[in-house]
């Protein structure tokens, strides 16, 4: 072990290490406890009365904002746009119904509750769903395992969870992610060992070194992928980033990258009593009718009032405070005024927003604008017969256009061709290409360079080719049709996605806004602000809006008791090790197994 600096990572010198404190400031801010935390009362300056709130956008984040607020008495208005739900709506295939059933069933992308979740399963509860003792939370399913298929080789049915451990050490979490990924071909044995070591390097990195030096090196740079073997790079480094979401090893976060895998290494461990509920879960029906019609009832039962097809244009600002915003629509341009303005819109609309007012009164904001978006889409291939591939999350790892999918139709409730479509679909495999920008095997072009056809055409000859050697899972025969993400259109030759996803590029936590900035009544929701799990998630975006919501009590003064937020699990046995680094970190050393 040596105590220079590798080659690879960034170079800790005293201004990382000072820098690291500054972005601690915020980071720790982050893990405060806050659910029986006694309100502190606000300076003036930041001291907004009134209960009345307009929350911009319908998504998870306004959503989860809106049911805190609407449970302690607020007036709260939604102001949404396109869809509720936003990004983890189900979308259905219009016309596609015969009479007495649903039309054919769509997700803008199928959806994953890892383990590691809290906020959201916390909220699910306490949404009402007939039959449930638990709420919608009950409509969570576990999911056993996983396919992973390789091109050219058969594919392998892999458990998600990591058996037999009663408790987790460094050396244990080591052990078990050789285990858990020996399946990987023609990778050499040393290098998943050093792959598993790397890991335990993340592990036992302090919180210092984390947002000090992980949060400025790529995922590839951490991992060292230069040098080893395709396998190494293609499956390890590449694939295992690119399938959790369109995230790229080469510009992503470490930090970012590093903080899911633990959460998910940890879940799979079974040994985390808050990270209960199996490492993968899936909804057993459509999201809309398992969770966000459901809600939507729920928050309209609670005085919650949505105002569709309106979306926030502008903010006018007067005396250091929010005074009045426009929101215009398909009905023209209208004044709103409230006690507090929630922007929970994606973070690329909500920067339009951000006029040289708002920046003058906080020059933080403007970091947002450096924030980089990227695209992940849904597509759903409906089948006449039923695949045989074993349920369960599949990932075509390594494939050019990074495809995840799941088979839907035998974890959901009812009887499928009963309730959708003509009678005649048995099947629905819904996939999420998470890369556009990598050429195909059929067309040689890039997924942006296709027509709609061309992307439904190639990614199932990707899915074959990844799934079907020494099976027939996948026959051209059996597809009835398919459905691609209508917010991906053409226009003037250009390809445009309506929903991209924001994606945490090295150093972009310095730029992402938190809750509440220094104007006393704005406050911002979204996967984009500062959460716990880091990752655009459903989970983020449901914390930021916990987050917004305590913001808003803070800002009032209101005595009641905060949305609970829960901080991601730190376990005990790693302590020693991370005290030990963050005393080398703050002495500019690199990580004692980092090498
Ligand atoms: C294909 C795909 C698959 C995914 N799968 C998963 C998964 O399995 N698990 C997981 O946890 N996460 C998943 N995600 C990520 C997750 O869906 C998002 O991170 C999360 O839903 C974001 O919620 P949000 O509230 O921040 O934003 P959004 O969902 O984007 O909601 C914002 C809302 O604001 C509205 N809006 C836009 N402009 C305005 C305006 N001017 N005024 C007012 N409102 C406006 C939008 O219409 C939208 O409804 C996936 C994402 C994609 C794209």
């Amino acid at each position: 072990m040596s105590d220079q600096p590798t080659p690879l990572s960034a170079p800790i010198t005293r201004r990382t290490a000072l820098r690291a404190g500054l972005v601690l400031g915020g980071a720790l801010a982050v893990t405060a406890p806050t659910a029986a935390a006694t309100p502190a009362r606000r300076s003036p300056l930041l001291r907004s009365g009134g209960k009345s709130v307009a929350i911009f956008g319908g998504g998870m984040a306004g959503l989860s904002a809106a049911h805190e607020l609407a449970e302690r008495g607020y007036d709260i208005t939604v102001y949404e746009p396109a869809f509720l739900g936003g990004k983890a709506r189900s979308m259905d295939v219009p016309g596609t119904a015969s009479p007495g059933r649903a039309n054919l069933p769509g997700e803008h992308g199928f959806r994953f509750f890892p383990g590691c979740y809290q906020h959201v399963p916390d909220t699910m509860s306490r949404i009402p769903f007939p039959g449930n003792p638990n709420g919608v939370r009950d409509n969570l399913v576990r999911v056993e395992g996983t396919v992973a298929g390789f091109q050219g080789l058969p594919p392998i049915f892999a458990p998600v969870e990591l058996g037999g451990l009663s408790q987790l050490t460094p050396e244990l979490v080591q052990n078990s992610i050789i285990g858990a990924l020996g399946f990987i071909p023609d990778l050499p044995p040393h290098e998943l060992a050093f792959f598993a070591k790397q890991m335990v390097v993340w592990f036992t990195s302090s919180t210092e070194r984390r947002f000090g030096q992980w949060e400025y090196v790529t995922w590839e740079q951490i991992m060292q992928a230069e040098g080893k073997s395709p396998a190494y790079r293609k499956y390890l480094v590449n694939a295992l980033t690119r399938i959790t979401v369109a995230a790229k090893p080469q510009t992503s976060s470490a930090r970012t990258i590093g903080t899911i895998g633990e959460a998910l290494v940890l879940a799979a461990s079974g040994t985390i009593p808050q990270f209960s509920g199996g490492v993968d879960r899936i909804l057993n029906r459509p999201t809309n009718v398992a969770w966000i019609d459901p809600w939507v009832e729920h928050l309209r039962g609670l005085g919650v009032r949505f105002v569709m097809g309106q979306g926030l244009a502008a903010l006018q600002m007067a005396g250091g405070r929010i005074a009045s915003a426009t929101v215009s629509g398909r009905s023209g341009a209208t004044a709103v005024t409230a006690d507090h303005y929630l922007c929970a819109m994606p973070v690329d609309r909500a920067v339009d927003l951000l006029d040289d007012a708002i920046i003058d009164a906080d020059p933080r904001l403007g970091g947002m604008r450096n924030l980089v978006t990227d695209w992940m889409v849904g597509i759903q291939y409906y089948l006449r017969r039923p695949t045989e591939i074993p349920e369960g999350h599949i990932a075509a790892l390594g494939s050019p256009w990074a495809l995840t999918a799941l088979r839907q139709a035998p974890m959901w409730v009812g009887d499928f061709p009963a309730t959708y479509g003509d009678g005649s679909v048995l099947e629905c495999l819904s996939v999420d290409i998470s890369d556009w920008d990598t050429p195909g095997i059929l067309f040689g072009r890039t997924a942006k360079e296709c027509t709609a056809d061309e992307i439904a055409i190639e990614t199932w000859a990707q899915l074959k080719a990844w799934l079907n050697t020494g099976t027939d899972w996948l026959r051209d025969e059996d597809i009835h049709s398919w459905h691609l993400d209508p917010g991906i259109t053409w226009s003037g030759g250009a390809i445009h996605n309506e929903t991209p996803l924001l994606v945490n590029t090295v150093g972009s936590y310095d730029n992402r806004p938190d809750a509440h900035c220094a104007i006393p009544n704005l406050y911002f929701g979204g996967d984009h602000v500062r959460n716990h799990i880091d990752l655009a998630t459903m989970e983020g975006a449901n914390e930021s809006g916990r987050a917004a919501a305590n913001a808003i009590l803070d800002a009032a003064d209101d005595p009641s008791p905060r949305a609970q937020i829960f901080p991601l699990v730190s376990l005990p046995a790693f302590a020693a090790a991370k005290a030990i680094d963050a005393d080398r970190f703050r002495a500019g050393l690199p990580h004692l197994l980092d090498g």
